[in-house]
C-alpha cells in the first residue's frame, strides 16, 4: 500500500506567550526581525525535511557536506528551535551513565563504539560552530550526578563496573563528604560523582545559530509551515504542508515527540512532559552566599530533576517525567502546566534551600520521547524506506542529534560507512511493547503516581509501600536509570 502519513493539527504556542521558553525569546532578541519564510505554492527538493529542531537542521547540514548541489528543504511547524531543542537545560550528555544499559543490550564491543560516539560528538560540534561561527555560550562546567535520597546513593555503581570490565575510566569522580558540603551547603545532598568537563550550551542560541548557517549554506528553509500529510507516490513523496506542498525524492521525519502518534512509532515510545523553573539573574546574591560556583548536574531519582546556573547568574531547575500524553496528544500542558510548575518549584525549595525566599521569573515545558531504554535509534519508516527517522532520545537529544544528523545524511544518500554501521547498533537497542491506549495512559499514570509517592516518601526519610516500588519498577528509563524493558 502506498504511503500516507498524517499529522495531527498543530498548535501553536507563539511569540509574546509568557511561558515560551526563555531561552528562545532570548536567542530571537539577538536576531533582526525578518519575517519568516512560509511555505507556498509548489517546491521541489532531493531530500525534505520535517522538523526544525537540532535533529533536522544537523541532518540538512550534514547532507550539505555529503553533496553541495543537493536541493535539501526543511518545513517547520513554528519557528526553527521553538520545539524541544529551544526549550531543553542545555546540558550536552554523553552515555557514560547508560554505559550498563549498552553492554547488556550490544555487548561489549558495541557498547564501547556507542559511548565513544557520544563523546567524539562533542568535538564534533564545537568543531562545527568554531567553523561557523555559532556563538551558542557553549562552556565547560562542572557537573555532579548526585542522590538526594538515600536510595540514590551510588547510583553510579553500575557505570564505574561496566567500565572496569571494559577497561574503561569514566570521566566522574566520586565526591568525598567534605567536598559535597563544600560544594552544595545547605542542600539535601548525601553523595555524588562530578564530572570536570562536563558541555552545556544556550540551546536555542545553538538551534537559530544552526539555522542561520543553513540558511548561509543554501538550505531552504521554511517557518510557519506544519506538515499535514506525506504521500508516497510511485518517484516521488509529496509532503503538504499549509497552502504548499514540496515533492521531494526523500523525507527525514524530524519531528520528535510531535511524530509519536504514526504508527511506526506507537509501540515505541510514550510522550512525557520536562518542566522547568528559572529564577531572575540574582549573580550579586549568588556572590554573597557563595553560590556563583556552584555545580549543576543532575540527581538519581526516576523523575529526574537537572539544572545549574547561567552565565548571567540565574538558576534553573528541570524535572524530567511530568505530563503524560494519551496516545501521544501533545496539549497545552507541553508548554506549560500550573501544576507540574509547582512540583519543580517545590523541588528548587528542597533542593536550594538557601534561595527560599527568590521568586520563580519563568516557567516552560517540552515534550520528550521516551523510548523504554532510553535510547534512541534511526531508521527507514517500514511502509517506504524512502522515509528515514530520529527517534527515542527521551530527554537527551542536544549532543545526540548531532550524531543522528550523521547518520540520517548518510542513511538518505544510501551510504555505506561508519554511521550507517552505527545506526544498525542503535537499532538493536529499541523496544517497543507498550500497550496500546487506553491501557497505557491509565498504566502510565498508575506507575507515575507511584514514583511520585515513592520518591515523596524517600525524600521525607520514610519507608514507601511494596506496592509503589512494585509499580515504580515498569517506569521506562532515564539518563542515570534502567528500565524493566531492559533486565541486566
Ligand atoms: C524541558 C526539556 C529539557 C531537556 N533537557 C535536555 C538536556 O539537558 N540535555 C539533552 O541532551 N536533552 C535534553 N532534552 C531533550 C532535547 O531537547 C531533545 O532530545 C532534542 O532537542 C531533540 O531535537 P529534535 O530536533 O529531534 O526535536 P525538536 O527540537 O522538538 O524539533 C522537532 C521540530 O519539529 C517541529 N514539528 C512538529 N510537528 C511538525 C509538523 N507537523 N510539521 C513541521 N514541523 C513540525 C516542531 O515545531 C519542532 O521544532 C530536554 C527536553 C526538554 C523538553
Amino acid at each position: 500500500m502506498a504511503l500516507d502519513l498524517r499529522f495531527r493539527p498543530w498548535r501553536r504556542i507563539g511569540p509574546g506567550n509568557a511561558h515560551r521558553s526563555l531561552w528562545v525569546d532570548q536567542a530571537l532578541a539577538r536576531e533582526s526581525p525578518a519575517a519568516p519564510r512560509a511555505l507556498e505554492n509548489e517546491q521541489h527538493a532531493d531530500v525534505c525535511i520535517i522538523g526544525g529542531g537540532f535533529t533536522g537542521l544537523w541532518t540538512a547540514h550534514r547532507l550539505r557536506d555529503l553533496d553541495p548541489a543537493l536541493r535539501i528543504a526543511v518545513l517547520e511547524a513554528d519557528a526553527c528551535g521553538t520545539g524541544a531543542s529551544g526549550r531543553n537545560s542545555g546540558g550536552m550528555s554523553h552515555w557514560w551513565s547508560k554505559l550498563p544499559t549498552l553492554l547488556h543490550l550490544l555487548g561489549a564491543e558495541d557498547a564501547k563504539r556507542v559511548l565513544r560516539a557520544s563523546t567524539a560528538a562533542l568535538d564534533d560540534i564545537r568543531a562545527f560552530l568554531a567553523e561557523h561561527r555559532i556563538e551558542c555560550e557553549l562552556r565547560s562546567v562542572r557537573s555532579v550526578w548526585s542522590a538526594t535520597a538515600r536510595t540514590q546513593v551510588g547510583a553510579w555503581n553500575g557505570m564505574f563496573s561496566a567500565a572496569e570490565s571494559l577497561g574503561l575510566t569514566p570521566p566522574h569522580r566520586v565526591l568525598a563528604a567534605e567536598e559535597l558540603r563544600a560544594l552544595f551547603g545547605k542542600g539535601p545532598y548525601l553523595a555524588g560523582v562530578i564530572e570536570e568537563g562536563a558541555t552545556r550550551v544556550q540551546p536555542a542560541l545553538l538551534a537559530r545559530g544552526l539555522r542561520r548557517a543553513a540558511l548561509e549554506r543554501g538550505v531552504e528553509i521554511f517557518e510557519d509551515s506544519p506538515v499535514s500529510r506525506v504521500a508516497g507516490e510511485p518517484g516521488r513523496l509529496v509532503v503538504q504542508a499549509g497552502r504548499g506542498r514540496v515533492y521531494a525524492d526523500k523525507v527525514v521525519l524530524a519531528a520528535n515527540a510531535w511524530m509519536a502518534h504514526l504508527p511506526e512509532f506507537r509501540s515505541s515510545i510514550v510522550v512525557v512532559s520536562s518542566d522547568i523553573v528559572v529564577t531572575a539573574p540574582i549573580p550579586e546574591l549568588l556572590d554573597r552566599l557563595g553560590m556563583r560556583d556552584r555545580p549543576g548536574g543532575v540527581n538519581s531519582r526516576q523523575m529526574l530533576n537537572y539544572g545549574g546556573l547561567t552565565p548571567d547568574g540565574r538558576v534553573y531547575l528541570g524535572r524530567g517525567g511530568g505530563t503524560l500524553a494519551f496516545a501521544a496528544r501533545i496539549g497545552p500542558a507541553f508548554d506549560w502546566s500550573p501544576r507540574q510548575a509547582a512540583e519543580v518549584e517545590e523541588d528548587f525549595r528542597f533542593l536550594y534551600p538557601e534561595l527560599r525566599e527568590v521568586p520563580i521569573e519563568r516557567g516552560w515545558a517540552g515534550p520528550v520521547d521516551r523510548a523504554p531504554a532510553g535510547l534512541p535509534w534511526f531508521g527507514t519508516l517500514r511502509e517506504d524506506e524512502r522515509v528515514h527517522y530520529a527517534m527515542g532520545y527521551s530527554g537527551h537529544g542536544v549532543a545526540a542529534s548531532a550524531i543522528g544528523g550523521r547518520i540520517l545524511a548518510s542513511s538518505v544518500l544510501g551510504r555505506s560507512d561508519e554511521w550507517t554501521s552505527l545506526a544498525r547498533c542503535f537499532q538493536r537497542c529499541r523496544r517497543g511493547g507498550y500497550p496500546p491506549e487506553p491501557v497505557r495512559y491509565l498504566g502510565g499514570r498508575m506507575v507515575r503516581a507511584a514514583v511520585a509517592r515513592k520518591e515523596m516518601a524517600e525524600r521525607q526519610g520514610r519507608q514507601p509501600s511494596l506496592v509503589d516500588k512494585a509499580l515504580a519498577r515498569l517506569a521506562p528509563a532515564t539518563i542515570t536509570g534502567r528500565s524493566p524493558a531492559v533486565q541486566h
